[in-house]
């Protein structure tokens, strides 16, 4: 449907963001904030706010033209402006930039459903129990809302979804529609039952959770694939796509696939498939992510996966198996095979590259790297120019912890033309080449200036790194020289990286008293991102001493800050200095200082690095 009114306008104010809001999406005039979409002159040329531009525009007709009934039906709204996201980067970019923007937003979604702060981390997308109808704004109603949307597309097929959706748009405009409203023209437009669709993903609470075994019986592939969420099974049909490399021809190299769909009904499926085990290059489980799940463990066999990475048809395969890797690293020689496979292929999206190089990196962290991989990174650096790949490689150079890389990452950091990004990676990782000339270079990145002050955040980050791995004497120079940036700066990002250094460097300082002063006085920041971050840097700071006066400040923030988020932050945090580390305590916390480093709705692969910074948990 076209659009329906007669002008559309936006506007941009001040101070949104840092209040929580992105924007607002008011009839034929969307505000916005001023420092989130007007990129500075400084500003790379990848960066982009499309995703929030899309959003907004997209509520003109979910939202605007069409208005949910009831706050139960919010999703109405912004499930289908989230899913706009995705549909704008695939018409504007490609399917690729669609796919990866679809599983963004699956970990976005599974993300949230670990977030402490979270009143309902997993509830049903539709329902009426609720405290007040902020709670709805979540995980839950965007991302999960979005992905059932992209479901749907695929259950029902591109051409019915749009009559649908054309449909929908058609009756409702100018009245309210409830969810069930939807339901009904996408069942008559496709001619598809969809009530235990609208059931399951939307009236029911979470997703199939799954543990995947595969075997061989008798030569032929089984497979064992167990439910293990709460409740009732989830019913689906799944696809799984056996790819076989056609060994009998080895004159062209002809490669086949075949495509068994399966019906799940029950927690535990189990099938022997007419394929022969020794046929099988890989096995991919849900190749065009039809469904919503969550692999908690499987045991196809990893080089499977490698070749799923290496050779998978869609960006939903190759990103499943990067994600397994990453989480199973393998030994690094395999690693190094999967990344030259997948750089070495140029059309390839940035996103699978960036993860084949995240698959190398988790294997370094494990200790288990060599040589080779070092001198392939190098080269690499020097013929690579997609800046977001870029930073990945520069970030993997620091995690190999060599004093020779130093001059190579200090020529990044201090260029000027280079992307921030890479200069902020290349900041990171200085702190680990463990060079003489780390500090005073880092100070003077600190004292930088750059597009959202990403060098000095770099720098300051990377201060940290070097100082709780140091003696006192370096600390105390580092913690001085932190405060006084915490104290000058007028810009609330870089405020929020100091306070957080501030609160790791606390941990370890021996006097802590200038540390904790300092970090008080930005429990009243303006910006509710820095007072967020000002109450686990504390916690971090006095973990277990049931400092009074530091509960006390807290005690006062979880009732009386005006931001929902900071009083629920403080309350965890109120917990961890009183010493009550229970698991569940101590996984919250950790989970929000993973949060308090993250800037984007759907972190997007730019914030990867800004979360990548070492962890004490
Ligand atoms: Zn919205």
């Amino acid at each position: 449907m076209r659009f329906q009114y007669n002008k559309y306008s936006q506007v941009v104010a001040k101070g949104l963001v840092d209040a929580g809001i992105a924007g607002m999406e008011h009839t034929t005039c969307t505000t916005l904030d001023v420092d989130d979409v007007l990129v500075e002159s400084t500003a790379p040329a990848d960066v982009s706010t499309d995703d929030v531009i899309a959003h907004e525009l997209a509520h003109q007709w979910f939202g605007d033209l069409v208005t949910c009934k009831d706050w139960q039906d919010i999703w109405l709204n912004e499930g289908f402006a989230a899913f706009c996201e995705a549909l704008y980067f695939e018409k504007s970019k490609n399917e690729e930039e669609y796919q990866n923007y679809i599983i963004q937003m699956a970990k976005s979604y599974l993300r949230g459903t670990r977030n402490p702060r979270s009143k309902t981390p997993i509830r049903a997308i539709v329902t009426n129990k609720y405290e007040h109808p902020d709670d709805l704004f979540d995980h839950n109603t965007y991302a999960k809302g979005g992905i059932v949307l992209h479901m749907l597309r695929k259950n029902i097929g591109d051409e019915d979804f749009r009559n649908s959706i054309n449909t929908y748009l058609e009756r409702f405009k100018h009245k309210t529609a409830e969810t069930d409203d939807l339901r009904q023209i996408f069942e008559d437009v496709s001619g598809i039952n969809l009530q235990l669709f609208f059931d399951q993903w939307i009236y029911r609470e979470g997703h199939p959770r799954l543990n995947i075994q595969s075997s061989d019986d008798n030569g032929k592939v089984r497979l064992a694939i167990t439910q293990v969420q709460e409740g009732d099974a989830f019913v689906f049909p799944l696809d799984v796509k056996f790819f076989l490399p056609d060994t009998d021809d080895k004159s062209d190299n002809v490669q086949k696939e075949r495509i068994e769909k399966v019906q799940i009904s029950e927690k535990d499926f189990s099938k022997t498939f007419d394929i022969p085990m020794n046929k099988v290059g890989y096995i991919a489980i849900d190749p065009e992510f039809k469904i919503l799940k969550e692999v908690l463990s499987s045991n196809i066999p990893q080089e499977f996966i490698s070749n799923q990475l290496r050779n998978g048809k869609t960006i939903f395969e190759r990103l499943a198996a990067a994600q397994f890797l990453i989480e199973n690293p393998p030994f690094s020689k395999i690693a190094l095979e999967i990344m030259k496979t997948v750089l070495s292929k140029k059309y390839l999206s940035s996103s699978v590259r960036i993860e084949a190089i995240k698959v190398l990196d988790s294997s370094i962290i494990t200790g288990n790297t060599d040589d080779e991989a070092y001198e392939y990174l190098k080269q690499a650096i020097k013929e690579t120019n997609d800046p977001e790949v870029r930073k990945e490689i520069i970030g993997s150079i620091g995690n190999f912890k060599k004093i020779d890389s130093f001059d190579l990452l200090k020529e990044i950091a201090e260029n000027e033309k280079a992307n921030p990004y890479e200069r902020y990676s290349a900041a990171i990782a200085i702190s680990n080449t463990g060079h003489e000339e780390s500090i005073p270079l880092l100070k003077s990145l600190a004292n930088t200036t750059s597009f959202h002050n990403l060098v000095a955040r770099g720098a300051i980050d990377s201060l940290k790194i070097i100082a709780i791995n140091s003696n006192e004497v370096i600390r105390k120079d580092i913690e001085i020289f932190i405060i006084e940036k915490a104290k000058n700066t007028e810009e609330s990002r870089l405020r929020r990286t100091a306070t957080s250094a501030l609160g790791y460097l606390g941990r370890y300082a021996e006097n802590k008293t200038k540390i904790i002063e300092q970090l008080k006085s930005f429990l009243q920041d303006d910006s509710f991102y820095v007072r967020n971050t000002a109450c686990v840097a504390l916690a971090n700071a006095l973990e277990g001493t049931a400092d009074s006066a530091a509960l006390e400040e807290l005690e006062k923030m979880a009732k009386e800050d005006p931001n929902s988020e900071v009083r629920s932050t403080a309350k965890v945090c109120i917990k961890i200095i009183k010493g009550e580390s229970s698991d569940e305590v101590r996984g919250s916390f950790s989970e929000l200082e993973k949060e308090t480093k993250i800037d984007s709705k759907y972190k997007s692969e730019k914030f990867d690095l800004l979360e990548s910074v070492d962890t004490l948990y």
